[in-house]
């Protein structure tokens, strides 16, 4: 899958993407994460990519132009047309399930804004969607495009060893993910739940979900309002 990304500050991307899961992705050819630095596209000397808001107020806006040509300098190469999603405190909020969305287009491009944003011109222009990790505001764009690609990436084929990787984790299926334990047995007089230890695969996939039911009610009741199904299975196994 391919990324370009329309930023102030590519290097961001290079060193945090360019660890671990997704750098090995990157490595492997499975992702493509393609910073491109807005102010190449400048057409002023002094490489200015801001301006004063029209009408009055603080802080700076991010002017149309550079913006626009540094995107057209990639769909111009192209005989489709990728979505461009600019991340955005006013956009849809990130969830599991845009995700999973996501990860079926071979192409994204992500715009990353600054200041106080952008000229709402080139926004009309050339979005199609805008995201957002939260509802708060952040100083750029850089971290929740990074946030987006780390959590599209990993649903990539071959980016996790296995879909179960990730199929069985939290918000995948609407829940939490149940305790995971591992090495040593006894930890501070604490033991690893017997069932786990069993062998039993049965009980122990039916531990699992008890566990997953029980603790996405305590943590997150949320979750479990709207939906019928899981309201019936919490209260067939008298978990309330
Ligand atoms: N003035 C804007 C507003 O009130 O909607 C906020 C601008 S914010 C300081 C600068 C940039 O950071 C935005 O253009 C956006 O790209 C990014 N940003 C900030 N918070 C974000 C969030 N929660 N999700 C996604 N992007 C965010």
């Amino acid at each position: 899958m391919r990324f370009d990304v329309l930023t102030l500050f590519p290097d961001m991307f290079r060193h945090v993407l360019g660890e671990s899961i997704t750098g090995r992705a990157q490595e492997k050819g499975l992702l493509v994460i393609n910073p491109i630095d807005i102010r190449d596209f400048t057409s002023n000397k002094h490489r200015k990519v801001d301006d004063y808001p029209f009408g009055g107020g603080k802080g700076m806006v991010m002017t149309a132009q550079p913006i626009y040509d540094a995107y057209m300098s990639i769909v111009k190469e192209l005989d489709y047309k990728p979505k461009l999603i600019y991340m955005s405190p006013q956009g849809r909020p990130l969830t599991q399930k845009l995700a999973i969305e996501l990860k079926e287009e071979k192409h994204l491009i992500l715009l990353c804004g600054h200041y106080e944003g952008i000229d709402e011109r080139v926004i009309e222009e050339i979005v199609d969607m805008e995201v957002s990790i939260g509802d708060y505001v952040l100083t750029g764009g850089e971290l929740p495009a990074m946030v987006l690609i780390d959590c599209i990436s990993r649903l990539v084929p071959g980016v996790l060893p296995s879909e179960e990787a990730y199929s069985e984790e939290s918000h995948f299926n609407g829940l939490l993910e149940y305790p995971q334990y591992t090495r040593p047995y006894e930890f501070n007089g604490k033991k690893v739940p017997d069932v786990l230890l069993s062998g039993h695969h049965a009980n122990i996939n039916k531990w699992r979900r008890e566990q997953s039911l029980k603790r996405t009610l305590q943590k997150r009741p949320d979750l479990v309002e709207g939906n019928k199904e899981l309201q019936e299975e919490i209260k067939k196994l008298k978990l309330y």
